[in-house]
């Protein structure tokens, strides 16, 4: 980028950024390139790269251009040193776990992480004899105190899903590194436009980049950016378990990400002006959304974050599982889908998305209401969302 700024905005890195190195003869969009493998005609060459001496790509479980470029857009939005990726947000979650653990290390983290991660939290790692201590999410100073107990790795989310509370990440990760610990952070539901938590202390930050960074609903995929040294120990791990994003998923994310800023610019103001509808609406019992001043962690939020994210939930005055079976088919401007972030508006309830693999009373001890309704607000006109949501509401 040397013909540019050297430090372009957000929007201007969303659109031109990491793609340079990529452009084959003169075409002006990164190419997909599908090839497994990488010829050379110099065998010298060939074990240079092979060693990673030099740079250059030798097979498609490893390295790819496209790939590559894709990381480099977000390691360029989350000012990084080193990103890596996979095929899945879970398949870098995993990566990362597996990767900077061992038998008898310990990871702190909090009760209201995505519901894939909670189970490598609650299910796998305990079998590798890690110790997993899970906290209250919003409880500072408990996290405080089982770090001090002794923290390889300190994994924060926030807002969380589906209930969006907010920590203050810059407190936790100072916390985190003084007791020796990497500090990770998914980032997924903030986004890089809104939050960057390397700048508030935090090693790692993850996203799944499925949700927001694509946006449109048609291509898995995870990434992680933060110190080299860091980023090469989680490739290591991802090579060889073979969770690679596949290039055209890469050519997709892209794709998408070169209007992830005014994607989440309307979000934002979206899910602000209907957070404020459903607050005032008599059918709706409670809105859980960090941009309203009646969120207990508004304050955090204001402090870390540059916008409030697309992401919203809220409790039905009828707190059943029926209301919500009545409620949520009614909406005309919303997939009821187990996804979010897309440019569409997607509702669900944390029943069959995001805790679905939690029982009932399980969701309740997690503080996740039967009638929660999870709204991932897309880019249409807010006028014909709240219109769409009033009719549904007043139906039920
Ligand atoms: C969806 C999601 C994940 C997992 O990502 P996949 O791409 O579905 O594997 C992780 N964290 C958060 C916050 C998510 O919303």
């Amino acid at each position: 980028m040397t013909k540019r700024n050297e430090a372009p905005a957000a929007a201007t890195r969303c659109v031109w950024g990491g793609e340079d190195a990529y452009l084959l003869q003169g075409a002006t969009q990164v190419p997909v390139v599908h090839s497994v493998s990488f010829g050379y005609e110099d065998v010298d060459e060939w074990q240079a790269v092979a060693l990673g001496e030099a740079p250059g790509h030798i097979y498609g479980r490893n390295t790819n251009p496209t790939v590559e470029a894709f990381e480099e857009k977000v390691r360029l939005l989350e000012d990084a040193e080193a990103a890596t990726s996979a095929s899945t947000g879970m398949g870098i979650i995993s990566s990362t776990l597996f990767a900077l653990l061992a038998p008898g290390r310990r990871v702190v983290s909090v009760k209201d992480t995505y519901g894939g991660t909670n189970v490598i939290f609650q299910e796998f790692l305990p079998r590798f004899n890690v110790d997993v201590a899970l906290c209250d999410t919003t409880d500072h100073e408990q996290i405080e105190t089982e770090i001090a107990k002794g923290c390889d790795l300190l994994y924060l989310e926030s807002p969380t899903n589906p209930t969006t509370k907010v920590m203050d990440l810059a407190r936790l990760a100072q916390a985190g590194r003084k007791a020796g610990a990497v500090v990770v952070v998914d980032n997924t539901f903030a986004t890089p436009i809104n939050q960057n938590p390397l700048a508030l202390g935090a090693d790692l930050v993850l996203h799944s980049a499925t949700k927001f960074l694509g946006g449109h609903a048609d291509a898995l995929g995870g990434v992680i950016c933060g110190r080299t040294a860091l980023i090469k120990k989680i490739y290591h791990y991802r090579e060889i378990n073979g969770a690679t994003l596949h290039p055209m998923a890469a050519y997709l994310l892209l794709r998408g990400m070169k209007t992830l800023s005014i994607r989440i610019e309307r979000q934002n103001a979206n899910a602000m002006t209907v957070a404020s509808f459903l607050e005032r609406h008599e059918k709706v019992a409670r809105v859980f959304y960090p941009g309203l001043e009646s969120h207990p962690d508004h304050e955090t939020a204001k402090k870390q974050m540059r916008g409030f994210g697309g992401m919203l939930s809220f409790m039905l005055a009828d707190d059943s599982y029926d209301a919500v079976k009545k409620f949520v088919p009614r909406l005309k401007f919303a997939h009821a889908a187990a996804n979010l972030g897309a440019v569409e508006t997607i509702v669900g309830p944390p029943a069959t998305t995001s805790h679905v693999e939690c029982t009932p009373e399980e969701r309740a001890a997690m503080g996740i209401p039967e009638s929660l309704i999870r709204y991932s607000t897309g880019i249409e006109d807010a006028d014909d969302l709240i219109a769409d949501l009033d009719q549904a509401l007043t139906a039920i």
